[in-house]
């Protein structure tokens, strides 16, 4: 499972586009407030855990600037404020798409459909 194609739809979402057809959008607030680095997540060392330190609110905060490739198995997003040591492999992206399986945003639209009948 991994991802062939990422579109950025615009200011606030990146469409990713997965090897077994699910496209599913994920708004770039989530995806930077779940950055799975040790910065932003915590980490434990040794039996230690180590609290995410409190991380001001800096402009660019939930923009991309870039984002690169890493092997056949993750991606680096290199945030606009500068933040860039987060690594989302493809099992936790698709674990966060999930929620946006199709048949989920088909029933929406078959409820708009009727509204407007
Ligand atoms: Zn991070």
């Amino acid at each position: 499972m991994r991802v062939t194609a990422i579109k950025q739809l615009d200011n606030e979402t990146l469409n990713f586009t997965w090897d077994d057809g699910l496209v599913s959008p994920l708004s770039l607030k989530r995806l930077r407030d779940t950055c799975p680095c040790a910065g932003c997540q915590g980490e434990t060392v040794l039996l230690h855990t180590y609290a995410p330190q409190e991380q001001p609110v800096l402009p660019g905060k939930y923009d991309v600037a870039r984002i690169q490739p890493v092997g056949m198995y993750a991606i680096q997003i290199l945030w606009k404020d500068g933040h860039d040591t987060g690594l989302y492999p493809w099992e936790y992206l698709r674990a966060m798409c999930e929620c946006h399986v199709p048949g989920v945003n088909d029933a929406q639209r078959n409820n708009d459909y009727k509204e407007e009948m």
